[in-house]
Parts: structure tokens; sequence; C-alpha cells
């Protein structure tokens, strides 16, 4: 019987950056994944990595995931592209809160740069000059291929740190014994190992039910599209738009946001929807255009249903075509994703027993804290630090 140090439950981007910490500090690690490939939140979404968008402590752990991203692209190739990201203000308000948030990083020694509006018309071809009044670009920011880079680095993993990787297994339980773990798969397989770590996303079902049922963990749809390849159009980095300035953690701590905040009207559809609009450009052409959000609670995430609102997707295409010129508005594919998060705090940590740590939760920023976050979280389980 093979013992390992670690198991890992779970290939999204927060198992595979345990697993990632794990093998560097030399343990040995099995990494579970239900599905063929992992093709949760982790494939679903934008790429974007942007530490800019978070508040002060996930600012910080995001800067780390920056560096492990960039050191990871210079030993191999896991899509990282470091284009920038900007914000775009499209009004005297986001205009201030931009202004603000520029004064909050310099203070946090974080680099990012005001541009005017005929800086950023001349670095994004299409953008409309009737929508950017100026911008916030964060130089240091990098944006992976969201469907390449989990499996470039587990195959990285795989291929320099014997990574064992058991596909298509789903995990039905774990039980902590006098000889360590023993995690237990759907199909009769058994795997052995001192720790385990559970990085199961938003299934909720299949190990822990009432756990989590119990817990103040919920679910978040996201509306996702993707246009066409746009034909000699190219949009550097990841693109964030007014409502974005208007929705993300970074901003809550600008002077003017509450005042700002207070003035939305109530009715917006944007509200009701969740909507804020992000561009991000594959390496294709084609762009990433979202995003939506509706909510439910653990128990009652069926309720989420597996449509595509195509009223929500029409509205988001509008409002998109506000502040860009795309060369096409080819539609070439639609999906949802699904991420968990907390409704109370910014990640979901349980350790049952000794030796079984469930860590999900980590909601809207898990491509741009999963690195960072896993490296502290890793040493934190054993005892490293
Ligand atoms: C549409 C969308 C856009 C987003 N955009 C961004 C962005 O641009 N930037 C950013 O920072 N974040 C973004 N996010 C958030 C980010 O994608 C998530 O925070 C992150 O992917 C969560 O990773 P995870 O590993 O916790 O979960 P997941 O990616 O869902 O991975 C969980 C894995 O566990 C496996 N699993 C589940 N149960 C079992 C079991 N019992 N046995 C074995 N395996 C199991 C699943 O198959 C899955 O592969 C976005 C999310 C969505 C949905």
């Amino acid at each position: 019987m093979k013992k390992y140090d670690l198991i890992v439950v779970g290939g999204g981007i927060l198992g595979t950056f345990h697993a990632y910490h794990a093998l560097k500090n030399g343990l040995s690690v099995v990494l579970i994944e239900k599905d063929p490939q992992p093709q949760g939140a982790t494939i679903r979404n934008f790429g974007q990595v942007v530490p800019s968008g978070m508040n002060a402590k996930w600012q910080r752990i995001g800067r780390r995931s920056l560096e492990i991203y960039k050191e990871l692209q210079s030993i191999t190739d896991i899509s990282v592209r470091q284009n920038g990201s900007i914000y775009l203000a499209s009004d005297d308000e986001e205009m201030s809160l931009i202004n603000e948030l520029a004064d909050i990083n310099a203070q946090n020694d974080y680099p990012s740069q005001l541009k005017t509006s005929a800086d950023c018309l001349a670095r994004y071809p299409g953008l409309k000059p009737s929508y950017v009044k100026g911008g916030l670009f964060f130089p240091e920011e990098v944006t992976v291929e969201p469907r390449l880079a989990v499996h470039q680095v587990r195959t990285y993993l795989i291929e320099q740190f014997h990574l064992d990787y058991c596909a298509g297994q789903l995990v039905k339980e774990i039980e902590e014994n006098s000889n360590g773990c023993q995690v237990t798969t759907a199909n009769g397989k058994s795997y052995h190992s001192a720790k385990v770590i559970v990085c199961t996303g938003s299934d909720y079902q299949n190990i822990y039910p009432e756990l989590y049922a119990n817990s103040d963990l919920e679910v978040t749809k996201l509306q996702m599209m993707l246009t066409a390849p746009q034909k000699g159009q190219k949009l550097p980095g990841s693109i964030l738009t007014g409502l974005s300035i208007r929705r993300y953690e970074s901003f809550t701590e600008c002077p003017s946001y509450t005042p700002i905040k207070s003035k939305e009207p109530e009715g917006a559809l944007s509200k009701k929807w969740g909507i804020h609009i992000l561009f991000k450009q594959a390496l294709d052409g084609s762009v990433i255009l979202g995003d939506s959000h509706s909510y439910a609670d653990v128990s009652h995430s069926a309720e989420l249903g597996f449509d595509i609102d195509q009223q929500i997707n029409r509205y988001m295409i509008s409002l998109a075509k506000d502040i860009f010129d795309l060369s096409t508005w080819e539609i070439a594919q639609t999906w949802y994703g699904i991420y968990s998060q907390c409704k109370t705090k910014d990640i979901f940590e349980t350790t049952i027993g000794d030796s079984i740590h469930i860590i999900t939760g980590i909601g809207g920023k898990g491509m741009t804290g999963s690195p960072g976050y896993a490296e502290q979280s890793l040493k934190r389980i054993f005892e490293l630090i």
C-alpha cells in the first residue's frame, strides 16, 4: 500500500496550487479529480489575474500569485501574458474612484498609472471616445488562458515533480484512522496519506453535504460569452470598466465609494442581474465578455437552473457596445460558470479531525488569489512555518 504525504481532492486552481506547493516542499502528492479533465470555475473564467481589484489583504496574496505565475511561466509555458490591467472610468464619479485608488496603491507600493482618455484610446483600438474619461493601469498584472493554464501547470507537475494524477475518480468518502487518512472513490479505489486537502469548489453534494448545508457558503452563477476572433483588433490584458469600478472590493476602500454607491438607482438592470462588463482577449483574437451574477444558498443551488438567460446576454452585449466597437459581435460561444463563496468570510476553511482540511469558497478571486493563498495554507497545514 502506497502512502502519500498528501492527497488533494479537486483539480481546479486551488487544488492544483496546493499540490504545486506541496511538491515544491518535497512532499509526495496524489491529485484526485472527478472529471476526465477539470471543468469547473477554473476553466470557465476570464483568466484575469487582478490583485488591483482585491481588498488590501487579498491584494497582498494576489501580488504573491503574480510572482508565482511569472516564475512558472519563465520555466514552462502556462499561458501567462503580462499586458497589464486597465480600469476604464466613464464619468466623474468613477474618475474620483480611480484617482483615490491610485493614491491608496501609492501608499501600498503597488504600481498603478493614471491614464488620460487619449492614452486609453491609443492603447485599446475600438474603445469609444464617448465612453472613456480616463483609466487606471496596472502594469504588473497578467492574464492566463483559463482553458489551458491549470492543465499546463498540472502537466508540469506530473513531468517534473512526479505528481500522481487520478482523473475521472469521484471521491465519496474520507476517513481518518490511526495510520493517517483513507480516501475512497466511487469506483472503489482507495488512497492513503498523512493528510488530505479538499478543494472541491462548488460541489457540495458528494462529500460533507451536511457540513456545507449548515455553513454560510453559497453558490454564484455567472453568464459568459465568447466572440468570434476579432480581425486585426488587439485588446491587450484585462479590461475592466465603470461598473467594475463600482463593484470591486479594492474600490470599497476609497473615501468616496459609499457616497457614490448610495446615489446609484436601485432598479437598474445591471444591479438586478449583478452585471459588470469585462473584456479579455484570448490567444486566437476572440474576446471573452461578461458577466452577470445570481446567488443561491447551498441547499437551494439547484434553483439557479441550467439555462442561459438570453435577455441577460443581450443586455450585456448592449452595454459592451457602448464601450467598444469590436470588429465582430458574432457570439461564438456562451456558457455559465459557478463558483462557491462565503456570505460573511473571504474563504471557507475547516479541519476535520487532525488531518482533513477543507478549503473552498474563494469566490470570484480564485484565479488571482489561489497560487499565493495555497502557499500560505500549505505551510500552515504542514507546519512549515
Ligand atoms: C465565470 C467566472 C469568471 C471568473 N473570472 C475570474 C477571473 O477573471 N479572475 C479571478 O481571479 N477569478 C475568476 N473567477 C473565480 C475563479 O474561477 C474561481 O475562484 C476558482 O476557479 C475556484 O477554483 P476552485 O479550485 O476552488 O474550484 P473549481 O475550479 O470548481 O475546482 C473544483 C474541482 O474539484 C472537482 N471535484 C469536485 N468534487 C469532487 C469530488 N468529490 N471528487 C473529486 N473531484 C471533485 C471538480 O470537478 C473541479 O474540477 C471566475 C469564476 C467564474 C465562474
